[in-house]
């Protein structure tokens, strides 16, 4: 099916703007007018709606999130990148393990069972992409979905 990117995004940023609201997130989407992909909608539902939802989750009061969209060669690069508290170096082989979440007590104070990740990462294979991720501790991650064209 053709999604019209910029506007499916923007959807679901309306759907979480009361988590964003609750923290005072900001987010910023940019992405193209008139970006077109064509991939399966349920899939790429899941994955940014987890990735946007931890962005926020995982932030500072105040914080920022950013959706960037870009057209490469051979594939589409989407990213969703965070001010937020960032994953220590040695946690990052782990996080995309079903129920894996970085610091027990911070995690269940904001609720969750872990499982967004792994949605993540297999429905992102599903669509023959795959999925990479930058942190950097109290900076920031910027998780990036590569998708063939
Ligand atoms: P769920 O997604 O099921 O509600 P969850 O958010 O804890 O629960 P995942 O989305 O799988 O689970 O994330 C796993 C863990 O990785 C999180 O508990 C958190 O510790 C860490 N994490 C994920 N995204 C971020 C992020 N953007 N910034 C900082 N830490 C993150
Ligand atoms: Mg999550």
């Amino acid at each position: 099916k053709e999604i019209q990117f910029k506007a499916f995004i923007q959807k679901l940023v309306s759907d979480l703007s009361e988590i964003a609201q609750s923290k005072n997130v900001k987010i910023e989407v940019d992405i193209p007018e008139n970006v077109k992909i064509k991939t399966d909608e349920k899939m790429i539902h899941a994955i940014m709606k987890n990735l946007i939802d931890n962005a926020i989750k995982y932030n500072k009061e105040g914080g920022k999130v950013t959706v960037t969209f870009k057209e490469l060669k051979n594939e589409v690069e989407i990213s969703v990148c965070d001010t937020g508290i960032g994953i220590p170096k040695s946690h990052i082989p782990f996080i995309f393990e079903r129920f894996y979440r970085v610091e027990r007590s911070r995690s269940r104070k904001l609720g969750g069972t872990g499982l967004g990740l792994s949605i993540v990462k297999l429905a992102t294979e599903r669509l023959n992409g795959k999925v990479e991720v930058e942190s950097e501790e109290g900076k920031g991650t910027c998780f990036k979905i590569y998708l063939p064209k």
